[in-house]
């Protein structure tokens, strides 16, 4: 049996060697609020770790503080209803700006405050075909009392990237004041990040997207925004803000993954984009390959096609779209639509791992939320397929991906359309 080709980077990555070594070195080494000499060596440790964050997304530990948390879920809850917390107990009526591509996290974390505060409103922003936020929209949705704007800066599914500096400049145009969220979660450590260039007071960050262990993250607080910010736990840690002793086993590690991923960040993208455009130069060898903008735009369509739910001209473009991540779609006009978990179970059996949307959703029947608020036509969301690579896939595996996929998306074609005729006879 051939090794398994892991193409669903953006839901989690493999921790090397390396990493689980630094994780082992970290353990039984005390805590670090305690005085002895091993404690000590875990709390510089961290504080080194915090420094090293802070000036790798252009900032300083005086401008931002990083708290370590348990994961960019618990980042974006702690940042989201900290802001809507300071804001609500001025008691006057307040407003929140959020994209409708974000994390569910961020979407359910936004629904939960709006329940239980009569005082607050939200507007949603929907994404452009090609998976964009625009900042003209966000400016749009900007009312005299708005206090927080959420706006991912790169999409989990899509792999859209937001400008996030655009996005915050027209937001801080509106209102000075105004909190600019943006969760890195996919971008940091493969795009450049720029807290402060970038115009953003919060962001999150999740290590297991970056060949650290899963269950620690961090979020990123401008300090000017501190005064009044609510503990997320009470305790003494993480000066207040984060109660709780420190995953120092996982923090360890994850320093050792961040260090490797940023210096190698450009080396991974190039070799990710290239990656990127073999499989789309493949596929168009095999298929009709088209994209969103040009099949939405065609009045025939053909009755079978791949679509790449991204910009034609911009798809291998890595300042449109993350490097290593491509979704795409089977579109099959002759009488029901193509099955994307289908293609997903086909792909698993011949050791080939995609995800169907979110990978928080391949339990739920629902479509995804992302492609729903681009506008993708149901027949689309039903094929669709994410593909997300690291600097170690291989192009073995992207072949291995292609030969699947395409097999499935044919065995789906013809199995219809030999049902079609057998109705017509
Ligand atoms: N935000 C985005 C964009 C993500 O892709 C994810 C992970 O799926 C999260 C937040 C949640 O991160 P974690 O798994 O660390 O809680």
């Amino acid at each position: 049996m051939a090794t398994i080709a892991y193409l669903d980077n953006n839901a989690t990555t493999i921790m090397p060697t390396d990493v689980v070594r630094e994780m082992i070195a970290w353990t039984n080494q005390g805590n670090p609020s305690a005085s002895y000499a091993s404690a000590k060596k875990c709390a510089a440790m961290i504080e080194r770790f915090r420094a090293f964050l802070a000036s790798a997304v252009g900032c300083t530990l005086a401008q931002y503080a990083v708290v370590f948390t348990s994961g960019a879920t618990e980042s974006n809850s702690m940042i989201l209803h900290g802001i809507i917390e300071q804001v609500r107990r001025r008691g006057a009526p307040f407003h929140v700006v959020v994209s409708a591509i974000e994390h569910k996290s961020v979407l359910r974390c936004v629904q939960d405050a709006l329940d239980g505060i009569p005082t607050m409103s939200v507007s949603y922003v929907r994404a452009t075909v090609s998976g964009h936020i625009r900042p003209e929209d966000v400016a749009a949705a900007i009312k005299p009392t708005t206090v927080l704007v959420a706006c991912m800066h790169a999409n989990n599914e899509t792999g859209a990237i937001n400008n996030i500096a655009e996005i915050s400049r027209v937001v801080k145009a509106r209102g000075r004041d105004i909190f600019m969220f943006s969760d890195t979660v996919q971008s940091f450590g493969k795009i450049p990040l720029r807290l402060c260039d970038f115009g953003i007071d919060g962001a999150s960050i999740s290590f297991h997207k970056l060949h650290g262990p899963p269950g620690v993250g961090a979020a990123l607080i401008r300090r000017a925004y501190l005064e009044g910010f609510p503990a997320l736990l009470h305790g003494t840690q993480s000066a207040g803000l984060r109660g709780g002793t420190e995953n120092v086993p996982g923090i360890g590690a994850a320093f050792a993954a961040t260090r490797t991923v940023l210096a190698k960040r450009a080396e991974t993208a190039e070799h990710e984009r290239a990656l990127k455009e073999h499989l789309i130069a493949r596929l168009g060898a095999l298929a009709p390959v088209t994209s969103i903008d040009a099949y939405m735009g065609a009045r025939e369509k053909l009755e079978l096609q791949i679509v790449l739910i991204a910009n034609g001209a911009n798809v291998a473009d890595s300042t449109q779209y993350l490097p290593g991540t491509l979704m795409l779609s089977v579109a099959k006009h002759i009488g029901s639509s193509a099955c994307n978990s289908l293609i997903k179970d086909k792909l698993e059996a011949a050791g080939v791992i995609v995800s169907v949307g979110s990978a928080c959703n391949t339990k739920s029947k629902e479509h995804s939320h992302v492609l729903q608020s681009m506008g993708i036509p149901t027949l689309l969301m039903d094929g669709a397929i994410r593909v997300s690579m690291c600097g170690y896939t291989t192009r073995e595996e992207i072949d291995r991906f292609i030969d699947g996929f395409i097999r499935e998306a044919n065995r789906q074609y013809q199995i219809t359309k030999s049902g079609r005729e057998i109705a017509k006879k």
